[in-house]
């Protein structure tokens, strides 16, 4: 059978089913018989001290990230509670309920109350609550924690969907390749599948009921196939496609250390898209002239709450820190669209690409922009960081942006507090209209980055994420590079910067145009670094003008991608 999803980290892999079910279940109304109390609160006191001693060894594990070990250490605190435990064994002792049902009635009570404190950070202690409870009935039925810490050998991996914190501690060398039941290309499991450099299809509806633990099963992850009951055939044939893969992958490796300076001696500059300060996202971090894109919306999916002004200042002062002198691009929180936060209630939309998204949002949420605007100019002391706004439609977004950063500022200088006095202030273009201004928009910033991934979404009117429209999704389409043009000549001319930081950025070809149309500096996937370095390292830019020239002549993508392919064929 052959199962389609999308394809987001490119490889293949063939290998065993590993099916990754967090235990989560909640409890049906269940009582014990009235000989059985003792027995059943000791049963309840045993796995307190079970929860306490796993939640402990997260707690201390050094492979997480502190962020990560503080929330564990909340966790034992919650186990640790004195009133909620007396209450649990009173349901027990007085209503006979089964510990288990005991447990979830009481934290139900608690997260019921908690859930409609006037403070959002109480509100936001009811998803800790629902954690431990739900560790606690797994542990109370008897059951392993499932998890991807210690996987049994090479897996795919298969889940419906895989959550930061899932794969935190995840065995990534373990993982041949990775299929969910949700998510798509801008996902936050795709970033992560591409950082990682593991093959991965997202979006495979139902893949854990065709599929069984340990069953053997071939990923295509280039044409977004996934595919089970194989025949021999088709396993020697997916066998010849996965070591072709790691093949191409291993003759990269030689690249990584290259300087980006072209044939004739033009220099690039390659940047790293990063979500996280993890060092598993900064392992190649020396190969790279800097962050281009820190996309900080992950540090808020990642967490249950909001983070804390400290909590953003210690990962971007860590960021900078480690990348001293170089660049590090920090954009504002850029959710809404497909991006959600499960403990911020936003506004049901019918068109969220099209609705209170990104930049449009934190004006809305005032408090939320400053807290981080705040961490960010503090951070900006300790290295040379740059604020960059994402979802800017207008010459006004930018004024109003900009005044709301001066804000900060003052605060800060009032309250004599250091902070960065040269952190740059930037624009992503991805909305037409403001490409359409880049020419005034280059005057009121001090650079600007091109998000082509959006940018594409806006101008060809096609949702990135609908597979249904894919086909018109054009990256390649020559108005796309009409545009870009017409951006890179603005802000080149005004002396400012201006970079592509979409996935573009990250494919050779595209590199290759883009350079020939003036871009000097790229910022993408760790698992891009290699392949962009080789391309610039043979190009010669005089073709690459000539051959974004022939581009902006032409008239479909379909064209442009057959021209491309033939120029780099010879
Ligand atoms: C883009 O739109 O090209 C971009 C880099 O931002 P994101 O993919 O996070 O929307
Ligand atoms: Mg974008």
């Amino acid at each position: 059978m052959v199962y389609e999803g999308t394809a987001v980290s490119d490889g293949a892999a063939i290998g065993n089913v590993f099916q990754y079910r967090p235990c989560g279940r909640s409890v049906e109304e269940s009582f014990i018989e009235a000989g059985k109390v003792e027995e059943s609160i000791q049963a309840y006191r045993e796995v307190l001290k079970k929860a306490e001693a796993e939640l402990q060894i997260l707690a201390e594990d050094k492979e997480l990230e502190e962020e990560q070990r503080k929330i564990f250490q909340a966790h034992i605190d919650i186990v640790q509670d004195e009133a909620m435990g007396e209450e649990i064994e009173e349901e027990i002792r007085e209503n006979l309920f089964s510990p288990e049902y005991a447990v979830q009635t009481v934290y139900a009570r608690y997260i019921a109350v908690i859930s409609k404190a006037k403070d959002a950070l109480i509100r936001e202690r009811a998803a800790d609550l629902k954690d431990v409870s739900l560790r606690m009935i797994r542990l109370l039925s008897g059951k392993e924690e499932n998890g991807l810490a210690s996987l049994p050998g090479d897996v795919i991996l298969i889940a419906h969907d895989l959550l930061p914190s899932d794969t935190a501690a995840m065995q990534k060398e373990h993982v041949l390749a990775i299929v969910t039941e949700i998510g798509g290309y801008t996902s936050h499991m795709a970033i992560l599948a591409r950082n990682y450099g593991i093959p991965a299809v997202l979006g495979v509806p139902d893949i854990l009921i065709h599929t069984e633990n340990g069953e053997k099963i071939a990923v295509d992850a280039h044409a977004g196939k996934v595919l089970t009951n194989l025949t021999q055939a088709q396993e020697k044939q997916y066998q010849v496609m996965r070591d072709e893969y790691l093949k191409k992958k291993n003759d990269m490796k030689q690249y990584i250390g290259v300087e980006p300076v072209t044939a004739d001696g033009t220099k690039i500059e390659v940047c790293l898209n990063i979500g996280s300060a993890d060092k598993n996202e900064l392992e190649l971090e020396k190969y790279t002239d800097g962050v281009g894109l820190f996309r900080t919306e992950f540090l808020y999916m990642s967490k249950k709450k909001l983070p804390t002004e400290e909590e953003q200042f210690a990962v971007y002062k860590k960021v900078a820190e480690i990348f001293g002198e170089r660049q590090v691009i920090i954009r504002t929180l850029d959710i809404g669209g497909d991006k959600k936060l499960d403990y911020l209630e936003l506004p049901q939309e019918d068109n969220p690409f099209l609705g209170l998204r990104a930049l449009r949002l934190c004006f809305e949420m005032k408090p939320i922009f400053k807290t981080q605007l705040r961490a960010i100019l503090r951070a900006g002391y300790y290295g040379n960081i740059w604020i960059m706004f994402p979802m800017v439609g207008s010459i006004g977004d930018i004024r109003f942006a900009k005044e709301i950063v001066q804000e900060v500022r003052d605060e800060l200088e009032e309250e004599k507090i250091p902070y960065g006095r040269h952190v740059k202030v930037g624009i992503m273009v991805e909305i037409p209209s403001i490409a359409l201004m880049a020419d005034i928009a280059a005057s009121e910033v001090d650079f600007a980055s091109i998000g082509t991934n959006d940018l594409c979404q806006y101008l060809m009117a096609v949702d990135r994420l609908n597979p249904s429209v894919a086909k018109y999704y054009q990256s390649f389409h020559p108005a796309m590079f009409r545009l870009i043009k017409q951006i890179v000549e603005a802000f080149t001319r005004q002396g400012k910067p201006v970079s592509v930081c979409g996935e573009m950025g990250g494919n050779p070809q595209a590199v290759a145009l883009l350079a020939g149309l003036g871009i000097r500096k790229f910022s993408m996937n760790a698992s891009s670094i290699a392949s962009v370095k080789k391309m610039i390292s043979q190009l010669n830019i005089c073709k690459a003008q000539r051959m974004s020239r022939t581009v902006l002549e032409l008239s479909t993508a379909v064209q442009v991608e057959n021209y491309l392919n033939s120029e780099f064929l010879e």
